[in-house]
């Protein structure tokens, strides 16, 4: 009989300590030299391997390691990169790879978007009709040559697979998919074939695009694909990974000829399970269970797991065709808890980042190969801290969760209709049509983040430092109205992030040292930890608002940021519904709100930017979770009097499926981005008659670019063509804390000048 293999899908490149991002960041200015990093960058691999295969992980993945991106990399590897990039060298060499990521002197960047419904971004390949893939160089063979000869370790090499490919990149039409796939196919068999003289007995090929809807032709894409790869090399043996859902085509997938196939049992557990016992699974293959969550950051209750992996188990052959995985590749998740020294240890023994997460794999698989008394020591400690996280006073927080069970089914709702709302607040506000007015931040300029930073060292006292925010409140609102600015803001300069900002302030919440993931190229995030049950302690942000206010008769905005927003860029409790957290962040909101009201705060916008985000992968999960997001945005804002004026601001450029959910808001104000598309998204509005205020982001605040009177003249020109004049506002697309005070001002400038000369014409 065999043995259950543990086995890994990818592991964090960051480095405990971002010691990745540093090396990459001193290359690119220059501070580095290229030997000096890409020596750096060897040894962080190396160490990342022996840090696995200590751990005891049986399956150890190269290739996910990257410089950038694995997308990029997979692109690169097939010479699938931009025309303008080319060059008459078969190689790419490290400067065009980066220049594709990140732009060079002459050319733009490649675009970059979310991976499946992740936060990482990568990097689309572009190509086009005529693209002729080649072999740039066996980078697969390369590292898994280094594996092997600087730690003996056999790898499992990783790829993304020639469909998923494909279906990420743009640039050609969908009938060359066929001939473009023909092409590519040899190329992956020789890079298989090349792996298997060199050693290697398992191939990883990640196919995610499995998780989404597929069509007759799709499937057959799949078919003809692994049969030409199992043909090419049929002594390698290939897994065949999907992952973040369960896959729609059991039926199909199973039948293809691979050795094994990888499944989400955390985000696709019911329907995968479903699947696996109507139809089984086949006797010759391995069945790869991601049952560690690779995408959040609990504990795996290991005893509940085992009882699951034993209904797995005895749906294949043999123990031999068990393999135990994270759900996904570890990219996800902080890269491990053994430097965080200041958490409360309820909640630190309850966390696990990738290298618990792999621990936690050895053991499961441990605890199927020899019994559940050789790992009982673990499974004890692991049932203790879970239970003591679950019962700790976090997490039963009585008021909260009575609040939670009081709510109605039916949507919290305005008390007068918008039309009418929106006459009482036209009295009340007396704004000239089209008014003017910004997202909320102003320059995150080098004296004000010194300033944050000397007061949270302690060394500039809490009256120094709330006199500095006052100071240059002050300013901005002076410039705002020196500028002619109608709706004002207080700049947030108090503000670190808009997530953490309030985290740090309400109850359930808190913050790791190094707890970061990887959000695209060396840009990396720290998600504040929702691990409790949320409240509200006291005012977060009517100081500010109300001094704001104080020094001026325009009206100044309460600045907010939304319960969903709040929830998609944190790591989440998973005990509870995702709805139940939506609410509990709204109730505490809704606090804030009304404090706000109290202040004589008379406009309140609560920023939704990661709402659409959070869109599920499955059609069938969709309108469960916008449902969810417009009760707890209407829970936060709708109780508000009618001459309250409640904006939101979302920056994206896809609305078509969300246009509903952005009505059901009932927000009076929402502001867009319109600059990037040049007025195109205003189309989304337009066939759907919305009628409510929209704020045109006339302004890329993206760029440094200081963008003139005409042009974003006509954005606003091109919208007022098909809305209502009488509902449209007039301001950039986002905060402006990027953004120097030297671009800001003579772009805002241009922008109310834009607002008066369109006004004229109307
Ligand atoms: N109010 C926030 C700001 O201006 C909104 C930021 C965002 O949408 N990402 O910074
Ligand atoms: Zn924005």
């Amino acid at each position: 009989m065999g043995k259950v293999l543990s086995a890994n899908l990818g592991y964090p490149r960051i480095g405990e300590k971002r010691e990745w991002k540093k090396a990459l960041e001193q290359f690119w200015a220059g501070k580095i030299s290229k030997e000096t990093f890409l020596d750096t960058v060897k040894n962080l691999r190396l160490s990342y391997l022996k840090k696995q295969k200590d751990i005891g992980v049986d399956l150890i993945p190269v290739g996910d390691f990257s410089l950038y991106d694995h997308v990029l990399d997979t692109a690169v590897l097939f010479g699938l990169i931009p025309d303008r990039f080319k060059s008459d060298e078969k190689e790419i060499s490290l400067e065009t790879y980066f220049s594709i990521a990140r732009g060079s002197k002459n050319f733009e960047a490649s675009e970059m978007t979310k991976w499946f419904n992740t936060n990482y971004h990568y990097i689309v390949p572009e190509i086009s009709n005529e693209t002729k893939p080649y072999l740039t160089e066996n980078r697969l063979l390369n590292l898994f040559d280094e594996a092997k000869k600087e730690l003996g370790i056999v790898t499992k090499p990783v790829i993304v697979g020639p469909v998923t490919l494909l279906k990420l990149s743009k640039g050609y039409e969908p009938d060359h998919f066929n001939a473009l796939l023909d092409s590519l196919l040899p190329l992956y068999v020789q890079v298989f074939q090349e792996l298997k003289e060199a050693g290697a007995k398992w191939v990883q090929i990640d196919e995610p695009i499995l998780v989404k809807e597929q069509s007759k032709e799709d499937l057959a894409a799949f078919t003809k694909a692994y049969r030409f790869i199992k043909n090419g090399v049929p002594d390698l043996k290939l897994l065949l990974q999907t992952y973040f859902e369960a896959i729609n085509d059991y039926k199909d997938v199973i039948q293809l000829p691979v050795d094994g196939i990888g499944l989400d049992f955390v985000y696709g557990k019911e329907t995968n399970l479903a699947s696996l016992k109507a139809y089984g699974f086949p006797e010759d293959k391995v069945l790869a269970v991601g049952v560690v969550d690779g995408r959040n950051i609990w504990k795996t209750d290991l005893k509940a797991t085992l009882t699951e992996l034993q209904t797995l188990l005895s749906s294949v052959k043999d123990h031999g065709n068990l393999w135990i995985t994270p759900s996904s590749s570890l990219l996800h998740v902080p890269v491990t808890l053994s430097n965080e020294t200041a958490l409360d240890p309820i909640l630190l023994n309850g966390l696990s980042f990738a290298d618990q997460k792999l621990s936690e794999v050895v053991t499961l698989a441990e605890g199927l190969n020899e019994g559940e008394t050789a790992i009982d020591g673990t499974l004890q400690k692991n049932s203790a801290d879970l239970q003591t996280l679950q019962q700790s006073e976090h997490r039963n927080n009585k008021e909260v969760q009575k609040e939670i069970d009081l709510l109605d089914e039916e949507l919290p709702t305005r008390p007068g209709s918008y039309k009418l709302r929106r006459q009482i607040q036209a009295d009340a506000f007396n704004l000239p049509p089209l008014p003017t007015t910004t997202i909320g931040s102003f320059p995150q300029t080098k004296e004000v983040r010194q300033a944050r930073r000397n007061w949270r060292r302690g060394e500039w006292s809490e009256e120094r430092y709330e006199q500095f925010i006052k100071d240059e409140t002050a300013k901005w609102i002076q410039i705002q109205e020196d500028l002619g600015i109608d709706v004002l803001v207080h700049g947030e300069f108090e503000r670190n992030d808009m997530v953490e900002y309030f985290g740090e302030k309400l109850n359930g919440f808190a913050f790791t040292r190094f707890g970061w993931v990887q959000s695209y190229g060396s840009r990396c995030v720290k998600p504040p930890l929702i691990f409790g049950d949320v409240s509200w302690q006291k005012p977060m942000t009517v100081k500010e608002s109300a001094y704001a206010q104080s020094l001026t008769n325009k009206p100044v905005k309460g600045m907010l940021t939304g319960p969903v927003t709040i929830y998609n860029w944190s790591f989440v409790r998973d005990d509870i519904s995702q709805g139940d957290v939506f609410n509990q962040i709204a109730l505490a909101l809704k606090k804030e709100v009304h404090a706000l009201e109290e202040a004589d705060i008379r406009m309140i916008q609560v920023d939704e930017p990661a709402l659409r985000e959070g869109l599920p992968l499955k059609e069938d999960k969709k309108a469960g979770y916008l449902h969810d997001a417009v009760y707890s945005f209407r829970l936060a804002t709708s109780f508000v009097n009618n001459d309250t004026q409640i904006h939101t601001h979302m920056c994206y450029s896809e609305f078509d499926e969300i246009i509903d959910t952005i009505d059901a808001l009932d927000t009076d104000v929402i502001s867009i981005e319109a600059a990037r598309s040049h007025g195109e998204i205003i189309s989304t509005f337009e066939d759907f008659e919305y009628k409510k205020g929209i704020g045109l982001g006339v302004y890329d605040i993206h760029s440094p670019r200081i963008p003139s009177v005409e042009e974003m003249k006509s954005y606003a020109e091109r919208a007022l063509k098909v809305l209502d004049p009488n509902i449209v506002w007039i301001n950039p697309d986002c905060g402006l804390k990027t953004r120097r005070p030297e671009e800001t001002i003579p772009a805002l400038k241009n922008m109310v000048e834009a607002a008066n000369e369109v006004r004229k014409e109307l």
